[in-house]
Parts: structure tokens; sequence; C-alpha cells
């Protein structure tokens, strides 16, 4: 009999929906590379329904309850006062998700001795302190794959949106306006352009994917240089560092993880190398930009825009430069938490707390940290090291 402790965003505002814009969503069974889509034995809710809100549950309730396991479920997470901080004391098993993140700091895995499992519902574990979660012995899975596709037509319609000014024009619309000089005075075509993609792994490269028709340069940094068949199939040219990528692109789309060595990638010194007017698109995680260079980017027109829906600390205060700043068209952090994306990790998750529960191996896919070291995907993509060492900042930044 475990306790099991869930952080999950809000219900909307006017209700948990009675019916939705579409009667079912598409049955896939694979993912691009050939991976299967979670097998739990059973859910028991029906996709397309929204599950990553409070009363959604994650469609994990009757399971867990029939099962003789303590459900809690909360929004719930920022302060000493917090449902999250009160519950996690005699918790066994915490699951949070990056669009609402119940950040996991070393102070709050002391607390939680009986803690021995941490699921993402969703992928991106740097709201937990995965060093302090190594030393501690935990192990951290998320739901690899689940949301990656939903992510890569978020950023392609986020860039699509910046060079054709689509909001602003969108914005004269609904006040009446028909004013197409001021709509197409910042317009631009993607065609022709040099795209860089930072993290050519999963998402970044579907997006490569995604704009190959465009007719665009392709051009990419990673870690690991992607075989040469693929860079081929799609004519990537590969930088082995992001400063050379950065040079030459006029739209930047950032696709890796955040840990020790991305944090802060996009500081001013970096921002100096780009062209006048490029264009970012941050979809990975809100402290790869340094927040107050991005802002000042913008401001001198070293940035012609800025988009993404990551943002540090999630939820951002009112007054987070960014919901002010020029030339933005900032989304909150949706892009991985469509509908769609939503029965995949809700499904990814039961299926890592049946295995978990029957002393089955989770996939070797979706860990992150296991026996003391980063594992699975963590050991791929991640570094050691307390890469959340600013998730305090969150609860102060919230009550500045
Ligand atoms: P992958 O692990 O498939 O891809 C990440 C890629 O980034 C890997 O190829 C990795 O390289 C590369 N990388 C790591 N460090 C660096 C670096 N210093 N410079 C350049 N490349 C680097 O993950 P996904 O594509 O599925 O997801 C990427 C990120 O997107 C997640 O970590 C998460 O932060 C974010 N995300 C955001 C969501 C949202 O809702 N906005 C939803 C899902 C994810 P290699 O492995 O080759 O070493």
């Amino acid at each position: 009999m475990a306790k099991v402790t869930c952080v999950l965003y809000d219900d909307p505002v006017d209700g948990y929906p009675k019916s939705y814009p579409r009667d079912d969503i598409p049955k896939l069974e694979y993912y691009p590379d050939g991976q299967k889509l979670p097998t739990p034995q059973k859910i028991d809710f029906k996709p397309g329904t929204l599950l990553g809100c409070v009363s959604g549950e994650l469609g994990l309730r009757r399971f867990l309850e029939d099962n003789g396991h303590e459900f809690i479920v909360t929004t719930s997470k920022d302060g000493p006062d917090s449902v999250f901080e009160r519950e996690l004391v005699d918790s066994d098993i915490i699951i949070s998700q990056p669009f609402w993140p119940a950040y996991l700091t070393a102070e709050r895995i002391a607390k939680a001795p009986k803690l021995k499992l941490v699921i993402t519902a969703g992928i991106g574990s740097d709201h937990i302190d995965l060093q302090a979660a190594m030393n501690g012995g935990l192990t951290v899975a998320e739901i690899t794959y689940c949301n990656s596709i939903s992510v890569s037509e978020h950023a392609v319609m986020q860039i699509l949106a910046l060079l054709h000014n689509y909001i602003p024009s969108y914005e004269w619309v609904v006040k009446n306006g028909w004013n197409i000089a001021d709509c197409v005075e910042r317009a631009y075509d993607l065609e022709g352009m040099s795209i860089g993609i930072v993290g050519a792994g999963r998402i970044g490269f579907a997006v490569l994917k995604r704009l190959k028709p465009f007719d665009v340069s392709l051009h990419y940094t990673d870690r690991h240089r992607l075989p040469e068949s693929a860079e081929n199939e799609l004519g990537l040219t590969y930088h082995p560092d992001v400063e050379s990528l950065v040079r030459i692109c006029d739209v930047v789309s950032i696709h890796c993880p955040l840990h020790p060595e991305t944090e802060h990638m996009f500081n001013d010194t970096l921002l100096s190398k780009m062209k006048r007017g490029t264009y970012i698109v941050n979809t990975a995680r809100g402290k790869i930009c340094d927040r107050d260079a991005i802002v000042r980017a913008l401001q001198s027109g070293q940035l012609a825009g800025y988009a993404g829906d990551v943002w540090f600390p999630e939820p951002p205060p009112n007054d987070h430069p960014w919901r002010t700043m020029p030339n933005h068209a900032m989304t909150p952090h949706v892009s991985g938490t469509t509908l769609s994306a939503q029965a995949r990790y809700a499904a990814g998750v039961r299926e890592i707390l049946e295995c978990w529960f029957d002393g089955r191996p989770i996939r070797n896919e979706y860990l992150v940290v296991e026996g003391g070291k980063l594992a699975g995907v963590g050991a791929h993509s991640y570094t050691a090291g307390n890469l959340t060492k600013g998730t305090d900042e969150a609860a102060r930044f919230k009550k500045e």
C-alpha cells in the first residue's frame, strides 16, 4: 500500500469540460523511431479528454484506490504552506508535470524519507534536483516521446507566427481594424532563410523534418552528430558548437534539455554573436535563455522576435518581463499537453506504476535516474549535477 501524491495544473476557469470539439483522437502504435507507445494493461479514461488537470487526475484514481493505495491530487505546489510540501513527507511516490512544475528540491527530498519513485507526466525532469535524487537512491522516470511531436508542431507554428507577424495581425481584426501596413511592416516569408536547431533529438529532429518542405537551409548542433543518412535526407549542416550555428541563422529553435551545460546558454554574449533581427523559439526550458538578456535583445532589435512556451519560474509572476517584452509570441507551457499528448502521458504514467507495483522493470527509455546514477534517457541526454540550482527562486520569485 503506497501513498501517491500528484501535482497537476488547475481545471479550466469555467469548470471541467462536459464535451470536446472532437469525438476521438488518432490511434497511434509507434513513435517515429519505432518506440512503442505506452502499453499499460488497462486504462480507465477516454483518450481525448482532459487528464492533466486536477479533476482529470491522469485517469489514475480508480486503478490506485482499487489496489489499496492512497492518492492525493493537488495544484498547491509552491512554498512551505503548500499541500505538496505537507503531503510529500510520507509519500512513497510523487507524480508531477513540467507544465505546472512541483519543484522537487534537495530540501524537499530530505523531508520525504519514504519517497522511492518520482514520475514526470511528460518529458523534462529538470524541476527535480536530479543530483539529490541520485544521492537519495530514488528512481526518476519520464514518459519519453509522449509529447515530442506535439512540441515540434508548436515550435513550427510559433516560427511561422513570428515571421508572418500573425498575433498582431489577429489583434487588428479583433479591434475592428483593417490595418494592412501595420500588420505587414514586420512580416517576412520563411522561404530561403537559414534555420538552426539546438539539440536534434526527438523534438529537434521532428522540427527539422517538418521544416524541410519550406525550402529553407537547415542547420543543427548537438552533442552527438546525426547519422550521415539523416543529414543527407534532410540536407542538414552540422555545427560542432552553438556559436557557429547562431552566427549564420535567421531563426533558432531550441530543443536541448535544461542541464548544467545548457543553463543560460543564450546570454548577452551568445545573443551578440547572432545576426541582427534573428528570431528565437524556445519550447525547451525557460532557463536555457537568460531572462533579462532576451528582453534587452528584443528592445535593441538584436532579436526580431521571441516565442516559446517555457518560462522560469512557472507559473511566472504577473510582472515577469517576458509577459510584456516587445515582439514576443509566448504561450503558457502548453505545447506538450494537447489532449492528444495527455492520453499518451497518462497511459505512460499508468504503465510505470503497474510495473513498479508488480516488481517489473520500468522501460529503460523512461528512466532518468536509477540506482544512484543517471540511467536510460537520463544517461544519454543529461549531465550529472544539480541542474535546478535555481528552483528555490520559484517560491521566492512569486513573493516579490
Ligand atoms: P531528446 O533527449 O530526444 O533530445 C534532446 C537533444 O538535445 C539530444 O539530442 C541531446 O543530445 C541534445 N543536447 C543535450 N545537451 C545539449 C547541448 N549542450 N547542446 C546541444 N544539444 C544538446 O529530448 P526531446 O527532444 O524529447 O525533448 C527535448 C527537451 O524539450 C526536453 O528535455 C524538455 O526540456 C523539452 N520539452 C518541452 C516540452 C514542452 O511542453 N514545452 C515537452 C517535452 C519536452 P544527445 O542526447 O545527443 O547528447
